[in-house]
């Protein structure tokens, strides 16, 4: 099978559905049509295999995952997701590979009324690579910068999950038999908390989508706003599956800098808590609070109110390379 016969019949198999789109794939470019009262948030990330995903993670993740990473990118931002193209890297072409990593693409693609309108497909090591856009009612997009000292840091879901998937694939921990499912789910097939940024905008003062670990994404809001935070680790939303694996200090430490957990972090005023809180349970998310934006411009973490020091090296050793 040829290039062009593998878009044919993979790539294009998506009905168009949405009337903005005036041409997808099969042309030199796709062409949408903007709306005058909507801005376009633009996002780009790249999976390359044994970087960003484990060598032997399913073509159906692989698919998920490309596309979920970059759909948490624009809920970071409020947006609402519209269209998205996928240049794809392979070493040979494998149909039932594309077949379930098409799969996994369009499954993530229907649910969110995101139309697949180009790409490109070449052969190399596995890397994948999305530009997802998405619209945003004008100067209503959330961004980094905003966060003040007194703000409350919210997260949504729980947190840790993927880290400890992780360390399971590399034998590093054991996982109960029980738990190994939903824990290896939380790695591979990520949800993108779409309808939850777009129930922040007017109510976040900043937010961003946990890749790296709270610590390092806490980190880019407190940068960007010039303020610093605490972070409480009693109230840490860590699952039973990581409380029951590790001992409760390699939990905190995984929820803090394991990263690849795309749930939202975000920070909202005293004025603005009840208003988020009845927004936020309105689109089924679950949310924690977590900690305060404070003036030191550092990030410190307490625990039973006492202050305990973070393991800078460990996450050095999680984010390092990773980009
Ligand atoms: P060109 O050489 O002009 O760039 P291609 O042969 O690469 O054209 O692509 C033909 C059409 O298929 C284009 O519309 C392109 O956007 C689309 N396409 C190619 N690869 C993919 C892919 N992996 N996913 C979606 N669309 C793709
Ligand atoms: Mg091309």
């Amino acid at each position: 099978m040829k290039e062009f016969e593998l878009i044919k019949r993979f790539f294009s198999e998506q009905a168009i559905k949405r009337k903005d789109v005036v041409l997808g794939i099969g042309d030199d470019c796709a062409i949408v049509t903007p709306s005058e009262r909507q801005n376009i948030a633009i996002t780009t990330d790249t999976l390359v295999a044994g970087v960003h995903f484990p060598h032997e993670t399913s073509a159906r993740a692989i698919g998920h995952k490309s596309i979920a990473v970059n759909l948490s990118d624009l809920a970071a931002m409020g947006a609402e997701p519209s269209w998205i193209s996928l240049a794809i890297t392979m070493p040979e072409i494998d149909e039932d590979w594309v077949k379930e990593f098409c799969a996994g693409v369009f499954e993530l693609c229907e649910y969110y009324n995101v139309q697949l309108i180009g790409g490109d497909t070449t052969q190399g090591p596995l890397s994948i690579t999305v530009t997802a856009q998405g619209l945003i009612p004008i100067n209503k997009h959330l961004t980094r910068s905003g966060a003040k000292a007194g703000d409350w840091v919210y997260v949504t879901g729980e947190i840790g999950d993927a880290a400890l998937a992780l360390k399971y694939i590399f034998k590093e921990v054991d996982v109960a038999a029980e738990y190994r499912e939903s824990v290896q789910r939380s790695l591979d097939f990520p949800t993108p908390r779409i309808l939850a940024g777009q129930a922040l905008r007017g109510y976040a003062s900043a937010a961003i989508d946990l890749s790296d670990g709270i610590i390092s994404d806490l980190g880019h809001i407190c940068s960007a706003s010039k303020v610093g935070a605490n972070i409480v680790l009693d109230d840490l939303p860590i699952s039973n599956a990581l409380r029951d694996s590790v001992d409760v200090e390699d939990a905190f430490e995984m929820a803090l800098v394991g990263g690849d957990d795309y749930e939202l972090l975000f920070t909202v005023s005293e004025d603005n808590k009840v208003g988020m809180e009845t927004a936020l349970a309105n689109t089924g998310n679950t949310i924690t609070c977590i900690g305060q934006i404070n003036r030191s411009e550092k990030i410190t973490t307490t625990l039973n109110s006492k202050p305990v020091a973070i393991n800078a090296k460990s996450f050095e050793h999680f984010s390092a390379g990773k980009g």
